[in-house]
């Protein structure tokens, strides 16, 4: 069987609409930018400028400064509130102190007259015990 080569065609791109010859009968566009236009068409991503090395640059300089910018003010935070607590807490240990000394010293003036009375009444017990066991002149 002798070659035949295929009948060429003139058919319409299905991008720009331009007549192209083609002896491919599936060949739908003119040229490989009309279907990757095309294929962007379909997509949706035509338009989309690529992003350059100094956009991306930008872009990771922001990201640091708001990361920095976030965690330094946090730090610094965390340090007022430590201290205040620190603060805080000093001054619930100072005012505790407070309270339990005034309670001791309360205690303590409570137990030294008490004491104080025990004393005198054992004083004035053996007192009397004395002056009972003292041998009377006949
Ligand atoms: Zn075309």
């Amino acid at each position: 069987m002798p070659y035949v080569p295929r009948p060429t065609t003139h058919q319409p791109c299905a991008h720009c609409g331009q007549t192209f010859e083609s002896r491919n009968l599936r060949r739908k566009y003119c040229s490989n930018s009309c279907n990757v236009l095309a294929s962007y068409d379909r997509t949706g991503r035509r338009g989309e400028p690529r992003p350059t090395k100094a956009d991306l640059e930008s872009v990771v300089k922001k990201i640091m400064e708001l990361t920095t910018a976030k965690a330094k003010p946090s730090l610094a935070e965390a340090k007022l509130r430590s201290q205040e607590l620190a603060k805080q807490i000093g001054d619930d240990l100072a005012a505790a102190k407070a309270e339990r000394l005034a309670e001791a010293k309360i205690k303590m003036k409570e137990l030294g007259k008490k004491m104080k009375e025990d004393d005198l009444a054992a004083a004035k017990g053996e007192h009397l015990v004395k002056a009972a066991k003292r041998p009377q002149k006949p």
